[in-house]
This record gives C-alpha cells, structure tokens and sequence, in this order.
C-alpha cells in the first residue's frame, strides 16, 4: 500500500516548543520503498508510538527539506535508527549543503553510517527505490530550502515546505496531491517572517488546483483557528479538496 503518514503536524517554535502538536514530519511509502520527509523533534519516539508502529530500520532514505531544528531535530538519532545504530550501513540522506557543511544539523559520525549522502540542489530529479523527485528552485527562506515534487504513482505528490510567498511558486508545485506547510492563518505584512499564511495557499490552490491538498505545519494562529474548520471553509470557498492533517493521520494513495 503507497501511504503518508503524518507523524507530526506542529509548525513553528512555540507550537513545537510546547508540543501542542507532534513535530516528527511525514513518512512516505511507495511500492518498496520507505522515505522519511523531516524528522523534526520525537520523529522516533512518534514512529515508536504510532499504531501499528513504524520500524526505522525499514527506511531507505530521510530528507530534509532544510536545517531548521523543527525539520531536522532528529535526523541524527533517526539515522542510527536506519542503520540499526550504525551497525549496518544503509540508506541515503538527502539535504541542503547547508545543513550539512555550514553550522551543519548532520553529526559527522552519524553522516559516515549512511550508504549515500546526496547534496539538494534546485532543479535536480534524485532517485532512491520506487521513488523519484525533484526539487524546483530555492524556497524563500532564512537557511538553504528546497521543496519537493515526487512523481509517484498513483499520484503525484508536492510538498511546500517553508517559504515566503513568492509569485512562481503555485507553478512549482502541480502534484495530483499538494501538501504545504501552512504557519500562519493571517498575512505578516512587513514583518521578516518566511512563512505562508492562509491567504497564500488559497493563492497557490486556484492555480495550482490540486485533487487534494493537505494543510500541515501549523504555527500557533493556526492552532488557535483550528486548522480542520479553516480546511472546511477552504473546501468549501474553492470547490477543492482540502484537508487539514492531524497527528499520526495516514493517508492511504490509492484511495485518493
Ligand atoms: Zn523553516
């Protein structure tokens, strides 16, 4: 069965800080292959705990879609992880140079456990198993950011990671399926904070107009809106498919 499972919904420092929401990222599955997409703080402990439990030593590669600690907090323990403590050297990891060689969120020893280390970079399709994607252009974002366009069957899948709006960006992405990561429910006006609001993904979903989007990295504007009735009242203003993810939600591709 090809799956997403969200093993976290929290976007943001107060709403992860505080745990409001599980921060553990998404995990991917498709034919043969396992994909771990962020594993932010309690990734593992979340796969440990989900029902039925999701094994690490099962993965064959984790992303990070760029280093900051709520996208990356424990891609080191979810390497050994993988590697069953370093003992078996397997598995690809995916990131931005920048998370890897500046202030890098990578251990150096955890980094030597993995069979591959793969540099993201824009424009670039990567292959690992069953599962190819490409990166679009560099996101608007304080550190290296690159969001992801899997061409999975049977359905594509973007994923919009953290980013300022930009105007090129609902053409980037044009998955059958649109997950992005949406922190704030109101604009931020002048205010230096890279992150979509509502008013941005109602922008992109017109364009782009996915068959079926799913809303997840919620900041805490968006918590306090609840995110399911801002869902619902999207559905319902676009004629579109929008749900809001919740934590340990599984979403089952082949029923999509
Ligand atoms: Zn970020």
């Amino acid at each position: 069965m090809a799956f997403l499972k969200f093993l976290g919904t929290a976007g943001a420092r107060f709403v992860v800080m505080k745990q409001l929401r599980a921060s553990g990222g998404v995990w991917l599955s498709v034919g043969q292959t396992n994909l771990y997409i962020d594993p932010g703080p309690g990734a593992l402990v979340r796969c440990l705990s989900s029902r039925p439990k999701m094994d690490p030593s099962i993965l064959n590669g984790i992303v990070l879609t760029h280093k900051h600690l709520d996208h990356s907090g424990d891609v080191n323990v979810m390497i050994e992880a993988m590697t069953e403590g370093g003992f078996k050297k397997r598995g690809v990891l995916f990131a931005p140079r920048d998370a890897l060689e500046q202030d890098p969120v990578v251990l150096r020893y955890a980094m030597g456990y993995v069979d591959k280390v793969e540099v993201l970079k824009e424009d670039t399709e990567y292959q690992i198993g069953d599962i190819r994607f490409s990166t679009a252009r560099k996101h608007q974002h304080q550190v290296e950011t690159y969001g992801l366009n899997f061409k999975t069957s049977p359905h594509t899948i973007s994923f919009i990671t953290d980013t300022r709006f930009f105007p090129e960006l609902p053409g980037l992405y044009r998955g059958e399926i649109l997950v992005i990561h949406v922190v704030r429910l109101k604009p931020v006006g002048k205010e230096p904070i890279e992150h979509l609001s509502m008013e941005d993904v109602k922008h992109i979903l017109k364009i782009a107009k996915p068959r079926l989007t799913l809303l997840t990295h919620f900041g805490m504007t968006m918590i306090k809106a609840k995110p399911w009735v801002v869902a619902a009242e999207l559905e319902k203003e676009l004629g579109l498919k929008v749900i809001a993810a919740s934590d340990g939600m599984k979403i089952n591709l082949e029923e999509v």
